[in-house]
């Protein structure tokens, strides 16, 4: 059972620059220190509010919190968002008010368990409710990041939970934990709380797949584990011969649900054999360079597999996702695969948006986050495209269902002449592109070239593609044929907005 004790060493450790934990090389301290007092406070203001009232598993309430609180720590959140997390359940489940919380603590903490709040229960009943619960989380997501992250450190210790639940409930929890949370915190790039939500969930959704997968799976992965401390030896050594500083370098096993749904494509057949990555060797050096180097000397050491070389450092995943992946017939030709990234990149992998919090306070006195300095970072800019296409979409109901469409349609990600990189959903073409650029290039698109071929703008387009869109400035708008085939909703209501626009003008929008 967590402690306050075990909070504020956790606190302190990042006050002093010195935290280490099992899954980030060192939380960089980017937010200032941690005011421990105003922490014990809250702390102390909680487990009051909280008297009395037990959890269902028999603890004292104020446990929840403060687990809460514990994982948002080792995110590294800063001193209002871990003050939050002990206060969420406050408001909706004790005698205290919001009032009472901002009298105590401040507007940006009050503003914070508002809006945790506010999300309320969300539950998943069915294909609408579900859309309609995605609608709220990204309109909080737009407003202010940090309240989402509440709700997955929330939620990750209700999983934990879930054993004291009668079946029928623990079985709803765990279906929207993998439904709604993990997708969501998959798509803001965070590995580790979207792995650890699934492989919380997965006993509960679908208990026979996971007592089978286990067992089938454990003995293989601590084999694998035993050959990995091998390799490792051998690779600190090359390494150290070329004097590249490792900072880490580990086994990694590939986690249960992630690879029971690897097993559902087609060309696994639930074939176990056939994962290479069940185990793989991850290695962090300081720079790129150095990544670079590792892959040379690996190769070097041993024979990389045809084809399976994977450069996400040039080319990053559409959730930021960086590292160099490569296998290898390694010591007794056994295939091992290695990834290799440098301490920020393992970091922004594992915790993504989170990952990008720092917090400029420019004026305190602001309202809104964004007032204050905080803007998403640009990779995570679709956030508030969706929120903003919702003004656009008078009709509720069809708003819901692209929000959906767009965000678990698998995505591509394409290239600028300039080589940003365009994030979009599988099948979108050069129209979508442009729209996702600027509108006025969308309005004013009459061709394009993917990777210098001239194409027609209903191309489809695929992974890696560099677009290059045709303007002409003459051009009167977007024509409507082109709802035909775009696959974006921005794309679709910027379509539709340009046309009615041109028409007011007396363009001929039939072309
Ligand atoms: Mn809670």
């Amino acid at each position: 059972m967590a402690k306050l004790e075990d909070l504020i060493k956790l606190l302190k450790e990042i006050n002093k620059g010195k935290h280490k934990t099992a899954i980030i090389p060192g939380i960089r301290k980017k937010n200032g220190d941690y005011d421990l007092d105003m922490i014990k406070l809250a702390y102390e203001y909680a487990e009051n509010a909280h008297k009395g009232q037990l959890r269902k598993s028999g603890e004292p309430y104020i446990i929840h919190p403060l687990e809460t609180a514990i994982t948002l720590a080792k995110m590294g959140l800063d001193q209002p968002t871990i003050i939050a997390g002990l206060l969420h359940d406050v408001p909706e489940d004790t005698n205290y008010s919001l009032v009472d919380v901002e009298k105590n603590f401040g507007e940006e903490v009050a503003r914070l368990v508002a809006g945790i709040t506010k999300l309320g229960v969300i539950k998943y009943r069915g294909m609408e409710k579900y859309a309609e619960n995605l609608r709220k989380m990204f309109v909080s997501m737009a407003q202010d990041i940090r309240i989402i992250l509440i709700k997955m450190a929330d939620r990750l210790h209700n999983l934990s939970t879930l054993d004291s639940l009668p079946p029928e409930k623990q079985k709803r929890i765990a279906q929207e934990s993998i439904e709604i949370y993990a997708s969501i915190a998959n798509r803001l790039g965070m590995g580790y709380i979207k792995g650890e939500l699934e492989d919380k969930a997965f006993p509960y959704v679908y208990p026979d797949e996971y007592k089978w997968l286990k067992e089938e799976v454990m003995p293989i992965i601590k084999t694998g584990l035993d050959y990995i401390d091998k390799v490792i030896g051998v690779v600190k050594k090359e390494l150290g011969k070329e004097k590249i500083k490792i900072e880490k370098i580990h086994g990694r096993a590939k986690r249960l649900f992630s690879l029971y749904q690897k097993l559902q494509r087609p060309q696994y057949h639930g074939d176990i054999s056939k994962i290479y990555d069940l185990v793989a060797l991850r290695i962090i050096v300081p720079t790129i360079g150095d990544c670079y180097q590792t892959l040379g000397i690996i190769h070097n050491l041993w024979k990389p597999l045809p084809g399976r070389i994977k450069d996400y450092i040039a080319q990053p995943k559409p959730n930021g996702y960086q590292s160099i992946h490569s296998t290898v017939f390694c010591i007794d030709g056994k295939v091992v695969e290695f990834q290799i990234r440098t301490p920020k990149m393992h970091e922004q992998a594992e915790y993504g948006i989170a990952a990008h919090w720092h917090y400029k306070e420019t004026n305190k006195k602001a309202k809104n986050i964004q007032e204050k300095g905080y803007t998403l970072p640009k990779k995570f800019q679709w956030i508030q495209d969706l929120v903003d296409w919702q003004k656009d979409v008078q009709d509720n109901q069809q708003y819901l269902k692209s929000l959906t469409l767009d965000f678990f349609h698998s995505r591509i990600f394409v290239f600028t002449p300039e080589g940003d990189v365009i994030d979009l959903p599988e099948d979108a073409t050069p129209v979508d592109f442009a729209y996702h650029v600027h509108s006025w290039i969308g309005d004013h698109a009459t061709g394009a070239r993917i990777n210098t071929q001239m194409v027609s703008l209903d191309a489809k387009l695929k992974n890696g593609d560099v677009v290059d869109i045709i303007t002409d400035k003459n051009r009167k708008g977007p024509s409507r044929d082109w709802l035909s085939f775009v696959k974006t909703s921005a794309a679709k209501s910027k379509i539709r907005s340009g046309a009615a626009r041109s028409n007011e003008l007396g363009a001929d929008f039939t072309n």
